[in-house]
């Protein structure tokens, strides 16, 4: 197998600039050239992964098919480049000093000094290398996490400068990626920033060879030549990236900019010419769909929307895929359990309740749940979404008022909803949730057997708790269908109700494989239903219950104080 080559993606100035975003479309116009690309992302925190941070400091985890609890940019690159990652794909500096430290312990470098170059920067390109051989990819595209000039980054950057040294010069490439501040005062875009941070690169021993600025203002030649001035990079390796509404449209800016035959002929890649027509019609349509279609995403992070990535994402290319324009109404579970809320609930055509954990605004997914069930609104329940379905079915159709998941309510009656057989007794937090692919076996005939046209799917999954399944039954006879399975019959997937258009639960994250070029068949079904819905609405026959009874309940529930500590939410996080 032919050695691959490498592209580093630095960032520089201030995070946040969409590099993730950046090294997902360079995959995408170099796949589009039939080339196979693998992407990793080299994140410089101690976390072992994201898994147990809280979202508010890390945005939604994404979850790989073998199980990885990973960086949400590891969630672009799949969408981008429609290639599966693996754990190897997401390195932190938890995992590199674990593993080198565990070593140790062992005596595997009895007698040495252990420092971090060469033994952590030697994993560093142990771990980069594991991904090139996993992947048989004939580019490996590799992130840095953070910003240049970081003293956490700094192992990383010089593992890459080392890397550098001992392959060909057409071997590797740097794209640096920073961003330009536009001046108020004077109607400037600054190029300073970016010259020091380039400096500070530089100083490392990296020289970057491509730099992607990043602005929220159009940017003239003037500036991207000055910046190749300065920076030492061609004038052509300079690209200037306008923020965009639509993500999903940086890959022919920067194909368009002459990116990808810079990129192939710096690399000496054996590239075909591109191939980006699929690509083209599919941003056509997304730009062309202006009808809007509304969905109410009831969550505790809303003020976060990176805390559900995914879930955005795979119901923009839904809607997109029904030629329509995404609305989400978000709405904050918290709320709605204070009476707040209601009018935007009541305005939606459909409704999604995302995963989550810890008590904290888990009433508010249970009354959003109720509100779905009892006037009809399509609904999709992904993960807590599912659970927080079924407990309130037990509770207002089965009658069992205490019904609840043990995850919140340990003394629960009825707790239909309980923690999975294989968690007890686990007592680490950290990778130990029931994680990644599992398969389902769907019930013909049932909603997500519609949706999906298959017998039998696989899905990626992070949970602890699942259905209790004493409780089928009761349930099944009341009207809950179990549409999806374990293949041993044992664990409840899917669940969704009879006497409803379209409400759904997954015991898995559909989400995290939704393409934009391929929108999932569960959020497709649920705009389909979306859309049924809004047309009923239009024509005066929705069904729903006069106001006063939704506000007469959640006043109910108004003075119940249901806070709990932030370190109990993040033990389950
Ligand atoms: N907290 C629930 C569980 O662990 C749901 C998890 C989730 O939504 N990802 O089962």
């Amino acid at each position: 197998m032919a050695e691959p080559k490498y592209i580093f993606c630095t960032g520089g100035v201030v995070s946040s600039v969409g590099k993730g975003v950046t090294a997902a479309a360079i995959g995408r116009i170099l796949k589009a050239r039939g080339l196979k690309v693998a992407i990793q992302k080299l994140d410089p925190y101690l976390n072992v992964d994201p898994g147990t941070m809280s979202p508010y400091q890390h945005g939604e985890v994404f979850v790989t098919a073998d199980g990885a609890e990973t960086d949400l940019d590891l969630g672009h690159y799949e969408r981008f480049t429609d290639e599966l990652l693996t754990r190897s794909c997401n390195v932190t500096t938890g995992q590199l000093y674990s593993h080198v430290i565990d070593k140790e312990r062992r005596g595997d470098y009895l007698g040495g000094t252990i420092q971090v170059i060469p033994h952590i920067t030697n994993e560093i390109k142990r771990r980069i290398a594991m991904v090139a051989k996993e992947s048989s990819a004939d580019v490996v595209l590799v992130e840095v996490g953070g910003t240049v000039g970081d003293i956490e980054s700094q192992p990383f950057l010089e593992a890459i400068r080392q890397m550098r040294m001992s392959l060909d010069r057409s071997d590797t490439l740097c794209v640096h990626v920073t961003y330009l501040p536009y001046i108020g005062a004077t109607g400037e875009l600054k190029t300073k920033p970016t010259q020091h941070s380039v400096r500070e690169l530089r100083a490392t021993g990296i020289h970057p060879h491509v730099i992607i600025a990043r602005t929220d203002y159009p940017v003239s030649h003037d500036i991207t030549s000055k910046i190749a001035q300065f920076c030492d990079v061609e004038e052509k390796a300079v690209i200037a990236l306008v923020t965009t509404d639509l993500l999903y449209e940086v890959p022919l800016t920067l194909e368009e900019a002459g990116l990808g035959d810079y990129l192939v002929e710096k690399l000496k890649l054996k590239a075909t010419k591109p191939n980006l027509t699929d690509w083209r019609k599919m941003i056509t349509r997304m730009r062309a769909a202006q009808k809007p279609v509304r969905i109410g995403v009831v969550g505790k992070y809303i003020e976060l929307r990176d805390a559900y990535m995914s879930v955005k994402e795979a119901l923009f290319h839904a809607a997109a895929s029904h030629d329509r324009k995404l609305e989400i109404v978000w709405i904050s579970s918290g709320d709605l359990e204070k009476g707040k809320g209601w009018t935007e609930l009541e305005s939606v055509d459909g409704i999604v309740v995302p995963g989550g954990f810890g008590y904290r605004g888990v009433e508010g997914k249970v009354m959003a749940a109720r509100f779905a069930r009892e006037k009809k609104v399509p609904y999709l329940g992904l993960c807590l979404g599912m659970q927080v379905m079924c407990v309130e079915f037990a509770r207002n159709v089965l009658g069992l008022e205490d019904a609840n998941s043990t995850e919140f309510d340990q003394s629960s009656d009825h707790p239909v909803i309980d923690l999975m057989l294989e968690q007890r007794g686990v007592t680490d937090l950290g990778g130990t949730m029931r994680l990644g692919l599992y398969p389902c076996k769907l019930t013909p005939g049932s909603a997500a057997a519609k949706a999906y046209k298959a017998p039998e799917i696989q899905e990626r999954h992070r949970h602890r708790f699942e259905f209790n399944n004493i409780y089928r039954t009761p349930f099944e006879q009341a009207g809950m269908r179990f549409s999806g399975m374990s293949p041993d019959g044992l664990l409840v997937e899917i669940s969704e109700l009879e006497d409803h258009p379209f409400m759904v639960g997954s015991q898995f994250h559909p989400e995290f494989l939704s393409r934009p070029t391929k929108a999932h068949p569960l959020f497709a079904s649920l705009i389909e239903a979306t859309i049924d819905h809004e047309k009923e609405r239009a024509s005066g026959n929705n069904g729903a219950a006069p106001q006063q009874e939704t506000h007469a309940r959640t006043n109910g529930l108004q003075h119940n104080d249901h806070a709990i500590t932030e370190k109990s939410e993040l033990r389950n996080t």
